[in-house]
């Protein structure tokens, strides 16, 4: 039955794909809705031909919101991964099957919080490496209400965290533009240390990359997080801390104007 209704379809079974719908422009990080087939059908999950849902990577946590039946059922979406295939992750029983239409939602306010922290952490990154001698951000974890990046090597005082905070938000309320690109390696390496972007981690194999620009050159880094249109967007950093992580690292944490740790943003969809 289910493998009648696959033959039919225009993505093949055995290797479903999922076309990003937010990474087709940078406009479209702000899209709501979408429509989609279910291609592949799990216990506990589905895969669709298409989504606007973030799947957890990068540092950044996943989307969650709905999928709503042609015949008006509402299944929760809980949690999206991307080994091998994007799984929407809606639970046992869901009762959707392959060939099934869906109308998707995603939760707006965790999506917004996400790009403004994501953006937020790009230029904070950028920043560190300028101001403090090159120290690279080697991890990061971005969520609605509070996000962290681990540096090193680095011994952070307070005066200087001040002074990062300080200049970055001398930046999100200058309200620079914020720019998707796609770029060859060559290209990139032209503009900023590997270092600095981490190019150097990438696979080889990686030719064109996504890459994410703040301003004409505050900051430039290959990235397929979703991320505002503008610093204004951001809201005021506030670093609320940093502890050592070892080896020369810290973690600092930050949250964002409107973000406030214990105050989880509403859903405005
Ligand atoms: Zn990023």
């Amino acid at each position: 039955m289910a493998f009648a209704v696959k033959a039919m379809g225009r993505v093949p079974p055995w290797n479903p794909m999922t076309r990003m719908l937010y990474m087709d422009r940078l406009e479209a990080c702000y899209d709501r809705t979408f429509t989609a087939r279910v291609v592949e059908s799990f216990p506990d999950a589905v895969v669709l031909d298409q989504t606007l849902f973030y799947p957890l990577g990068g540092g950044q946590e996943w989307d969650t919101g709905t999928l709503t039946t042609t015949d008006g059922r509402v299944v929760a979406v809980r949690e999206v991964t991307k080994r091998g295939p994007v799984r929407h992750v809606v639970g046992p029983g869901h009762g959707l099957a392959i060939g099934d239409t869906v109308t998707g939602a995603i939760d707006w306010g965790r999506r917004y919080a996400h790009m403004r922290m994501h953006t937020a952490q790009h230029l904070v990154s950028g920043l560190a490496y300028e101001m403090f001698g090159g120290i690279r951000t080697v991890g990061n974890q971005i969520h609605a209400t509070r996000s962290r990046i681990d540096f090193n090597p680095v011994e952070f005082t307070n005066p200087m965290l001040a002074d990062l905070a300080s200049a970055a938000n001398d930046i999100i309320r200058s309200k620079q533009a914020i720019t998707a690109a796609t770029m060859t390696r060559d290209q990139v390496l032209a503009e900023q240390p590997p270092e600095r972007t981490n190019m150097d981690l990438l696979p080889k194999s990686v030719t064109d990359l996504r890459v994410i620009r703040i301003g004409a050159d505050v900051d430039l880094c290959p990235c397929a997080g979703t991320h505002v249109l503008n610093t204004g967007e951001i809201g005021d950093v506030a670093i609320l801390g940093r502890r050592a992580k070892g080896q020369g690292t810290q973690r600092v944490e930050y949250t964002l104007a409107g973000l406030e740790p214990n105050d989880a943003p509403k859903d405005s969809a």
